[in-house]
């Protein structure tokens, strides 16, 4: 709706001080050439040069609402006109709301928010809340999840983003997590590798000492590592092991969480609570820095007359917190759970799993709501990936030329090693779905040319 007329020497401009002084996130900074943005609106944004994108990859998995939605952008305004900002310490309105609304969505009875400025920091501080109430030190996180870049949470990680900060594992145990198309237990269906799952996490538990591990911490559905939904009964099956030994249960939903996969959270599909569960991303689409910790009622009570020894500047910053409150209500009063969750069963579902039986590069579609994965491969039958596990340059040719028709289509993808994910807004239209994934269609053939 507010897309300028193009202005290439503008776009040039930004590129240039981008080139010579931004420093940028993951990235060989003389290999990167970062497109410059004008504007977004919705489920687009586009460049100086006029060239506009159907935004399927949702920034990072975090612009649920989609970009600009008028009642946060009025809400944010507003509070700068009040109150920018205020020390954590005070009650303030829009903080007390916020985790009002938090709280009364979040499940069972984690009623107790802790806010951060994102992701990382919330599993920084949900691991140390365990820690401390626990007294015990290990934690327990699987192979094939993200958890965030700082120093507990790339620890926790584990995928290959982890393997350059990993001298210091600081109490860190890796296990397998089911994953059935890719079984860690070469299991036959879904019931086979929930309970050879749950074995391997006992074992894991007995031969690291039960009484030394303070938590397990999980993606209630793993996201940037491939969309893998759990197996029925698996995560009741985990929570069940963590009340047996006294271990603390953290699901991280900084991406599942708040619409994504069609509920408010992915550990309603489940129907199991945590004792702490971790979101960001979605609670106010990242329209300004916000993060957090649900807390049971239990571990909030180990720092009822104990303090609890941590926080930051900005915890709970007011501006966070009315962008977060707008958000969550324009997310009920629009119905843009029950959207995501509809799209996903009535339009990208059903889409994905046809262009898959057309496409010999699509070797699985998984997934839900508006969190949908394809797995590429080279060949259907030996399930090899389309690229080496953590390819890069020439290796990772065959993903690039897919991103980049992707981009010609004018579809932003997200992609990561040799999948791509369908990650739109859980505002985004039937016809939206469709221009995207017809366009995802023909750059599938980009894929299917690196086949074998
Ligand atoms: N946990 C999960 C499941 C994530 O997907 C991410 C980010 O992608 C994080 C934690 C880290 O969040 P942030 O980047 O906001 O620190």
């Amino acid at each position: 709706s507010t897309h300028p007329s193009p202005d290439p020497a503008a776009g040039a401009a930004v590129k240039a001080a981008d080139r010579a002084h931004v420093f940028h996130s993951w990235s060989a900074q003389g290999l990167i050439d970062p497109l410059a943005i004008a504007g977004a609106d919705g489920s687009y944004f586009w460049d100086y040069d006029g060239n506009r994108y159907l935004d399927f990859s949702c920034q990072l998995v975090n612009t649920n609402i989609g970009h600009q939605h008028p009642k946060v952008v009025a809400a944010i305004q507003e509070q700068a006109a009040k109150m920018c900002t205020i020390a954590p310490g005070f009650a303030v309105d829009a903080r007390s709301e916020a985790a009002r609304l938090v709280a009364e969505r979040t499940p069972g009875d984690l009623d107790k928010i802790f806010f951060t400025n994102g992701g990382a920091e919330a599993v920084e501080n949900a691991v140390r809340m365990a820690r401390l109430h626990t007294g015990r030190s290990k934690v327990l996180s699987a192979y094939r999840s993200y958890h965030g870049a700082t120093a507990a949470a790339i620890n926790l990680t584990g995928d290959p983003r982890r393997w350059p900060s990993d001298t210091a594992s600081a109490g860190v145990v890796h296990f397998w997590a089911p994953f059935l198309y890719r079984s860690p237990f070469h299991a036959e269906n879904e019931a086979q590798e929930c309970e050879r799952a749950l074995r391997h996490l006992e074992d894991t538990i007995a031969y690291e000492g039960p009484a030394g591990i303070a938590a397990i911490i999980l993606e209630t559905i793993p996201g940037t590592a491939g969309i893998m939904v759990p197996p029925p009964g698996y995560l009741a099956g985990v929570r069940e092991i963590c009340d047996r030994y006294g271990i603390v249960f953290i699901l991280d939903e900084v991406m599942a969480g708040f619409g994504r996969t069609g509920h408010w959270f992915a550990a309603d599909h489940f129907g199991v609570t945590p004792d702490l569960l971790t979101f960001a991303k979605g609670v106010n689409s990242g329209y300004v820095p916000l993060g957090g910790v649900a807390i049971s009622a239990e571990i909030a009570a180990t720092f009822d007359q104990r303090p609890y020894p941590g926080g930051l500047t900005y915890s709970g910053h007011p501006l966070a917190c009315a962008s977060a409150v707008a958000t969550i209500n324009a997310m009920a009063e629009e119905g843009i759970v029950e959207n995501a969750a509809a799209i996903g069963e009535n339009v990208i579902g059903p889409a994905l799993k046809e262009i898959a039986e057309r496409h010999p590069s699509v070797g699985e579609v998984r997934g839900l709501g508006v969190f949908w994965a394809l797995d590429l491969v080279k060949n259907k039958e030996t399930r090899e990936p389309l690229v080496p596990y953590n390819a890069s340059g020439a290796a990772n040719q065959p993903m690039a030329d897919f991103a980049a028709a992707c981009k010609r289509g004018g579809l932003w993808p997200f992609v990561n090693m040799n999948r791509t994910h369908v990650v739109p807004p859980c505002t985004v239209t039937e016809s939206e779905a469709k221009e995207g994934l017809a366009i995802l269609d023909e750059a599938l053939g980009a894929a299917d040319a690196h086949t074998v």
